[in-house]
């Protein structure tokens, strides 16, 4: 398993996440924000678990936040 999270207050809307790993996010046309899907939110960091299948693409996306915001690992 992989764990996914993003420190979404943080996010400016740059949209590389969703190019990057469109299975797991999307843009948010209420806030303009990224989401990744199906994440649970504690004190404003969103984090999922997902297959190891997801890694290379949420790592590209990870990579690419200019913001760097988002933390890919293994767990
Ligand atoms: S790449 Fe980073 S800043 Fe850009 S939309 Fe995704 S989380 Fe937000």
């Amino acid at each position: 398993m992989i764990i996914v999270s993003q420190n979404r207050k943080k996010c400016i809307g740059c949209n590389y996440c969703v190019e990057l790993a469109p299975e797991h996010w999307r843009m948010s046309k209420k806030d303009g924000k990224s989401v990744l899907l199906g994440a649970q939110e504690k004190r404003g960091f969103y984090t999922l678990r997902l297959e190891e299948e997801a890694f290379e693409q949420n790592q590209a996306a990870a990579k690419a936040c200019p913001v760097n915001i988002i933390d890919v690992r293994r767990g």
